[in-house]
């Protein structure tokens, strides 16, 4: 019998093995097997880092680059967050494949037992204990159950009576070229930016790691894969916004398309059972954050489990709900907040989208308050606490900056977007 069994080791739940494996007898189980953990180029905002103690800041195969510049890419004017202008980087570029590789060589380390190649098909509670089956016809048993399969497993955590949060899809790839080309083809290492039609619901994004750049865009609901990837190859060669930065650069291999879920579920814990990251939701609107969700949720889970297994507790529901209370303190009462009020205005906007857009760009580019408030959500390591009035003065900034008869179709939701 296993203390805890965790279901999946993205970086949701790589993270909490790390900090648990060293109080608990745990197992990993995770359906991909070790060399195939996707290669991933995210944005790791600077706020992310008190949820993670384990891992050396300066290591440069984790975290290639520093963050030091943003464009929020218009259609006429880009809204530009310079570092130079405040002085600090906005966080980290980082690999999350190594990220989640370094997690999992620390589990390994303090006795963790990790199952690649298997894959969760059942779940089953028992008076004492849950059990779990895999493909390979195994039987596992733990005293907690740790669900953090992000968007590729809903039906076992419906079994269990959980939710399952909305999903979207979204297609990515890598280029590649020598460091110095990257550098002179883009200055940035983030680029967002929003066109309706290429996604009604989410970004296109340029990444930038070293001697790689990851280009993809989020967001979508009602095209399939082949169709998707079909308007990806016309944007990659296409697109004119962003040619620059792509141009003489090459692919190795073809755009995955992958689900992205989002709108945080409202229950997380069970009897023995909680949910982490992706799979609960945990994915800021708007600004598809999923690594603070994974990282965040993964430290709150560790937090609240370390004292209940020092206490030989039975794991009650009563017992775990400290993880979703300080999980909806911490993360969804204040800091979510702001992406859900972005998302509702802009991909609420219809055929206003565009002029929103170009409007926040140029916001962005005028108002010195409006980047060092980005630049400080980028860099808070206290996310509890986020302010939310500087939210609410770029929205009502926005607002006076629209021609009027954008500001008369868009007025209402405006004033929903307030109190968001
Ligand atoms: C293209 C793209 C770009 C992104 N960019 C950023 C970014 O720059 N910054 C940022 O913060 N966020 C970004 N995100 C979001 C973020 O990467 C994800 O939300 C986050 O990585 C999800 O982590 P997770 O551990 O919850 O889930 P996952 O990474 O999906 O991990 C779940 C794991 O569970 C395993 N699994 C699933 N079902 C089973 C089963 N039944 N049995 C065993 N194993 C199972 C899977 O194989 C997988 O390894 C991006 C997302 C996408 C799609």
């Amino acid at each position: 019998m296993y203390d805890i069994i965790v279901v999946g080791s993205g970086i949701a739940g790589s993270t909490f093995a790390a900090k648990i494996s060293k109080f608990a007898k745990t197992l990993i189980i995770e359906a991909r097997e070790k060399d195939q953990i996707p290669k991933t180029t995210n944005v790791f905002p600077l706020h992310n880092r008190p949820f993670i103690q384990e891992v050396d800041w300066e290591d440069k195969q984790i975290f290639p680059n520093l963050h030091m510049k943003t464009n929020y890419k218009g259609y006429n004017v880009d809204g530009i967050i310079n570092t130079e202008e405040f002085g600090a980087p906005l966080g980290n570029m980082t690999y999350l494949e190594e990220l989640i590789k370094k997690f999992l060589q620390i589990c390994e380390d303090q006795g963790c037992t990790v199952k690649n190649g298997e894959r969760v098909n059942k779940i089953s509670r028992k008076n004492n204990c849950i059990e779990v089956y895999t493909s390979e016809g195994k039987l596992y048993q733990s005293k907690v159950l740790v669900i953090s399969t992000g968007s590729h497993s809903f039906e076992l955590q419906k079994s269990l009576g959980f939710e399952a949060p909305r999903s979207y899809t979204g297609v990515f790839t890598h280029l590649y070229g020598n460091e110095e080309k990257i550098k002179e083809n883009c200055e940035y290492n983030y680029i967002y930016h929003v066109n309706p039609s290429i996604s009604k619901k989410g970004p296109l994004f340029i990444n930038r790691g070293v001697e790689r750049v990851e280009v993809g865009y989020l967001g979508n609901s009602s095209e399939t894969p082949e169709r998707i990837l079909l308007k990806f190859d016309r944007i990659l060669k296409n697109y004119k916004l962003i040619q620059p930065y792509i141009e003489g650069l090459k692919s190795k291999s073809k755009p995955i398309v992958v689900k992205i879920s989002k709108h945080a579920l409202k229950k997380f814990t069970q009897d023995r059972v909680l949910i982490l990251g992706e799979a609960g939701g945990l994915v800021t609107d708007f600004f598809y954050e999923g690594t603070l969700c994974g990282v965040a949720s993964a430290d709150i889970a560790a937090k609240t489990l370390k004292p209940l297994l020092e206490s030989e507790s039975n794991f009650t529901h009563n017992e775990l709900i400290e993880y979703e209370t300080v999980l909806k303190r911490i993360l969804l009462n204040k800091y979510f907040k702001n992406g859900n009020a972005s998302e509702y205005l802009f991909f609420n906007a219809g055929k206003s989208l565009k002029i929103l857009w170009d409007t926040y760009t140029k916001l962005i580019s005028i108002s010195q308050r409006l980047r060092r408030d980005i630049w400080e959500a980028y860099r808070i390591q206290d996310i509890e606490n986020y302010n939310l009035s500087g939210t609410k003065w770029a929205g009502e900034s926005l607002f006076k900056m629209l021609p009027t008869l954008t500001k008369i179709s868009l007025g209402p939701k405006f004033i929903r977007a307030l109190f968001k």
